[in-house]
């Protein structure tokens, strides 16, 4: 059972925010920022790509849910709301979670960087991408 699949199962404490038939959501244990939740679907899911379509929409629905409930409780001027897939975008716990992350300020503990790299031919992505 997956570290997150023990925390749905109460087998591991966690600290509960909101619960119901389909999704949990706790705090990080290691809180990027005041208030970083973590929202999961409690059925076993590796990731937002092999979630069917009613857990992803279930797990977004509630993060929003929660994210405006943060944001105005917290007082924070903004917020993260993403999910890491795969291990090379820093996926580390391998049970689908949306993080939410009160952002108080661009000095926060968080860098999220778009930054330059190598030059893309837009046609050709565009003609690998569009249908
Ligand atoms: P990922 O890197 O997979 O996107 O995020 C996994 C997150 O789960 C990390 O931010 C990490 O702090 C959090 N985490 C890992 N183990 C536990 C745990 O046992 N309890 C809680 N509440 N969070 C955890
Ligand atoms: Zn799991």
């Amino acid at each position: 059972m997956c570290i997150f699949c023990k925390i749905i199962a109460h087998e591991i404490p966690s600290s509960t925010i909101y619960e119901d038939d389909k999704v949990l959501a706790i705090l990080d244990i290691s809180q990027v920022t005041k208030g970083h939740t973590l929202v999961m679907p409690k059925k076993h899911v590796r990731n937002i790509l092999e979630a069917d379509d009613e857990t992803a929409e279930a797990c977004i629905r509630t993060a929003r849910m929660l994210a405006k409930r943060i944001v105005s409780r917290t007082g924070a001027a903004g917020v993260n709301i993403l999910t890491n897939c795969g291990e090379a975008a820093g996926q580390s716990v391998e049970h689908l979670h949306f993080h939410i992350i009160p952002r108080y300020s661009s000095e926060d503990a968080i860098t999220i960087a778009f930054n330059p790299s190598e030059k893309q031919d837009l046609d050709a992505v565009c003609a690998l991408l569009a249908e």
